[in-house]
């Protein structure tokens, strides 16, 4: 007979779930909601299970519809709580399925066809009927399994198709545990069907979505139960080019100096102070604490930031009162509309935090507001690093090589190595947009290495002698060269490729300049290994001819500034530095020329090198070979 055994402590289980759960302050985001449903069709299966079979022992003394009732309100909920697993799986891996209003109509139709058969089946007797002798299974009663099989392989394709979205390991595993859970429910209830198994393997795998998912943990500050910066992140991910909103971001000024100065303790108080009280002043709006004493405001109707903004500012001139201290603090703010143009979420992390730098940076008293012309520098940035990052992994920079020309001759004699991004449309980006972003983020030394090692298998790989080419000047951004391995990491490449270290020039800027004890220890050790050097940029900034002299250069390089300033309005000045430049020992190269004229001004004064478009724009390698080895 039925064996309740299983199913009753299963609902109680259940029960005290859904007490502590639905109790708990939950973002609005789909599987938040999804969640939820899911809990109470649960609920209502286990309770419809219990209770139509307790109908279907009793049929004798009931009357047949409520039996029938019964048995056909547990069926339907049956399909739907298969069909929500589904878009549940669905919804995690941000398949279009869980999205798309067509496909998700789509995925109704199985369960939607099955209840049909089942409210029919009164008078069909197709999925089950009631007879004198009690409850029988109809002849399409199998399609419950069909059906539920169904879900779950489509589950299981969804997961294979989308695994690379899923961002933590955890998570995929997760995916995969508990609809495994609920195949193994399947079955045992195929095999079993007495014993009222599959609601308690349908509990099992809510658990593990509870535990992976959506636990409230995951999307709350520990304290006071405001929303943190995963579940801004979360949100702003589902309301995205879709909605307009507007953050307007508050920061604590000084936030990690009075931290020092009030305790941790204490200033994590006073941020619990402010945020409950945000929360309870400030309704039809979303507060998120995104850490560091950084509070966002996510409104998607229009507010009146401004006047919310001055009472905050209002309340700030007020102290905090904590348990135990009381705490003196300034906030700043910066506002932000999203909404007129798509935009990536990541780009929009991106604006959100130099949302929060700017306000940092203000005097606090006006708020600023993000103009959409820096929110597209923001995203340029930030897209410039994508390809930065995905060029460096995926072996995609290139180098380009622009001819530097011996003054005398007019003949090829050396060339510099310029480093160069493509974007997905084949656009070339300029070093001027990524090389900055590069040094800030630290990529800059893979970078140089890439430049640098490719340069290497240049010499290698061609008959340098040939075309006349001495050697190739590489740049060495500041911060790559104050590293203390960077004539260990040269020095490999040289021996990789087994080329000669003279016939690569470093060039350098008067930036690495500052600390001149470091200048000189790095530039000697290179030295020692071979490494020569020019002075790159040379009159771009504050020079200093006195400092130079004690500098082992070979090379400097007048900046293209001065060249022009020279060749459109010549004066003694100069001539002078390159008389003294050359006295000095330093051979002179001039960079930025762009015509017969300016070659013959140069050469005029005595500059030893000409570089420049009048000669050639940087160009690719195996172009540079074609034209030079003539
Ligand atoms: P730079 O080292 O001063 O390089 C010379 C720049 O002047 C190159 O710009 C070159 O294309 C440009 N140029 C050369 N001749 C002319 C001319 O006649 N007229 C004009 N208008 N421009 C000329 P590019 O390639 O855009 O590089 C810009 C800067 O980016 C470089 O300035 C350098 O500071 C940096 N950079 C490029 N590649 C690398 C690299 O591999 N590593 C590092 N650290 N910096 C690099
Ligand atoms: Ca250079
Ligand atoms: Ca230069």
């Amino acid at each position: 007979m039925w064996n309740f055994n299983y199913v009753i402590p299963t609902l109680l289980v259940l029960v005290v779930f859904m007490g502590y759960y639905y109790g708990l302050p939950r973002i609005p985001i789909s599987i938040n909601r999804y969640f939820v449903k899911l809990v109470a069709i649960e609920f209502v299966v286990m309770a419809t299970d219990i209770v139509s079979t307790w109908a279907c022992i009793n049929y004798e003394i009931l009357p047949i519809w409520l039996i029938y009732l019964l048995n056909e309100a547990y069926f339907v909920t049956f399909f739907f709580r298969a069909f929500m697993f589904f878009l549940f799986t669905a919804t995690i891996l941000k398949s279009s399925a869980s999205t798309d209003p067509l496909k998700c109509m789509i995925s109704h139709i199985p369960a939607i066809i099955l209840s049909l058969v089942v409210i029919s089946t009164p008078w069909t007797y197709w999925f089950f009927y009631i007879d004198g002798t009690g409850y029988h299974s109809g002849k399409l009663y199998n399609l419950l399994y069909t059906l539920f099989v169904a879900y779950m392989t489509g589950a299981f394709i969804l997961i294979l198709k989308h695994r690379v979205k899923v961002r933590r390991r955890r998570e995929f595993v997760s995916v995969i545990w508990y609809n495994a859970i609920l195949l193994i429910g399947i079955f045992v209830r195929y095999a079993f069907p007495k014993y009222l198994l599959m609601d308690t393997f349908c509990l099992l795998a809510l658990i593990v979505i509870y535990l992976s998912f959506v636990n409230p943990d995951f999307f709350l500050e520990p304290r006071t139960w405001i929303f943190n910066s995963r579940a801004l992140r979360e949100y702003i991910g589902e309301i995205n080019n879709k909605k307009k909103f507007t953050v307007l971001e508050l920061v604590i000024d000084n936030y990690f100096d009075l931290r020092d100065l009030y305790g941790a303790r204490q200033m994590n108080q006073g941020i619990d102070l402010i945020g409950s009280y945000l929360e309870e002043t400030f309704k039809n709006v979303m507060i998120f604490y995104d850490r560091d004493g950084r509070f966002s405001i996510l409104s998607e109707n229009d507010f009146d930031y401004v006047s919310i903004y001055s009472s905050i500012k209002e309340i700030f001139k007020h102290r905090w009162n904590t348990d135990d201290a009381e705490l003196y603090l300034d906030v700043r703010g910066a506002i932000i509309h999203f909404g007129d143009r798509r935009i990536s979420l990541e780009n929009v992390i991106s604006i959100l935090s130099s949302g929060y730098d700017s306000a940092a940076k203000s005097d606090g008293d006006e708020l600023i507001v993000m103009s959409s012309d820096e929110q597209i520098k923001i995203t340029e940035t930030s897209e410039i690093k994508k390809i930065l990052k995905y060029s460096i992994e995926h072996d995609q920079v290139k180098v380009f090589l622009q001819p530097i020309i011996n003054s005398k001759s007019g003949k090829l004699e050396g060339a510099e190595a310029l480093a160069r991004l493509v974007d997905i449309n084949g656009n070339i980006i300029r070093p001027d947009l990524f090389i900055p972003i590069a040094e800030k983020n630290g990529m800059i030394n893979q970078l140089g290495n890439i430049v640098f090692e490719k340069t290497c298998k240049f010499i290698r790989d061609t008959n340098v002698d040939a075309m006349g080419l001495s050697w190739i000047n590489v740049n060495l951004s500041p911060i790559q060269f104050m590293r203390s391995d960077i004539a260990d990491r040269l020095v490999s490449y040289i021996k990789e490729y087994h080329i000669k270290p003279e016939s690569i020039h470093l060039e350098i800027t008067e930036e690495a300049m500052v600390d001149e004890a470091l200048l000189m220890k790095q530039m000697e050790s290179l030295m020692a290994k071979g490494f020569s050097f020019a002075l790159d940029d040379y009159g771009k900034g504050y020079s200093n001819i006195a400092r130079l002299k004690k500098c082992p250069f070979i090379n400097i390089k007048l900046d293209m500034s001065i060249v022009w300033d020279y060749c459109s309005k010549p004066d003694v000045l100069i001539p002078n530095v390159v008389e003294t430049l050359q006295k000095l020992g330093f051979s002179i190269t001039a960079e930025g020329i762009e015509n017969e004229q300016m070659a013959k001004s140069m050469t005029d004064i005595g500059v030893t090198f000409l570089q420049g478009y009048h000669f050639s724009r940087p160009i690719p390698m195996e172009e540079f070979v074609k034209i030079y080895s003539k």
